[in-house]
């Protein structure tokens, strides 16, 4: 049967995507592990541009195996999408996650709540072996905050608050936000491609 090998060396995101699949019994494994590591350049326009490039780039090396990778960002309204496909990069790669999110809070100074809206997106885009392709995308709606709160999840998490909970994602349990986030969503999309696809070819 074949494996699936998702393109990212990121230790959380690979442990999610084994809890949202375990149903699947199919073996999981990162790229490392599947032992290539492609030199990839991100430049696409979208998310699911992005994901695609990265996905493809890693199936050139594995014949046999489902290749997935993500890209995802934190999509804010009044900053016209900011940072976007950008999220990583913002203000630099190596720039502490607090000053990128004090960077955009002061830059929504005086935007009233109803306009802070945002949004997490995800695009899990997935490349079969014999080369079909199918994507699953995700998205959980929030506001962007006035202070960080919270101190679970990463990057943005402590800006992104969910006005109908009371809590900023960084305030949620581990469990608790891969049950709802834009990840998890597009995980369980690209998981339906991934049963059909396995039916087809049994
Ligand atoms: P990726 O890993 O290349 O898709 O980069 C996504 C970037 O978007 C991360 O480095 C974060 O800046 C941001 N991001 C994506 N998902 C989340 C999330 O669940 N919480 C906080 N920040 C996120």
């Amino acid at each position: 049967m074949a494996r699936i090998v998702f393109a990212t060396g990121n230790k959380g995101k690979l442990k999610e995507i084994r809890s949202i699949m375990a149903d699947l019994n199919m073996e999981i494994v990162s790229m490392k592990e599947a032992g290539v590591d492609p030199e990839i350049v991100e430049d696409g326009k979208t998310f699911k541009e992005n994901a695609f490039i990265k996905a493809r780039e890693v199936a050139k090396l594995l014949k046999d195996d489902i290749v997935m990778a993500d890209d995802s960002g934190l999509v804010i309204d009044a900053l016209n999408g900011e940072p976007g496909i950008y999220s990583a990069r913002y203000l630099g790669e190596d720039t502490p996650y607090s000053v990128k999110n004090a960077d955009l809070i002061k830059r929504l100074e005086g935007v009233e709540n109803k306009d802070r809206t945002a949004r997490f997106v995800c695009v899990v885009a997935c490349v079969f072996p014999d080369k079909t392709e199918a994507f699953g995308e995700g998205v959980i709606e929030g506001r962007i905050g006035y202070e960080e709160r919270g101190e679970n999840g990463f990057g943005y998490d402590p800006i992104f608050y969910l006005p109908d909970k009371d809590v900023t994602t960084a305030e949620l349990s581990e469990e608790d936000k891969n049950a709802i986030s834009h990840r998890g969503n597009a995980l369980r999309a690209v998981k339906d491609h991934v049963l059909r696809w396995s039916r087809e070819n049994s």
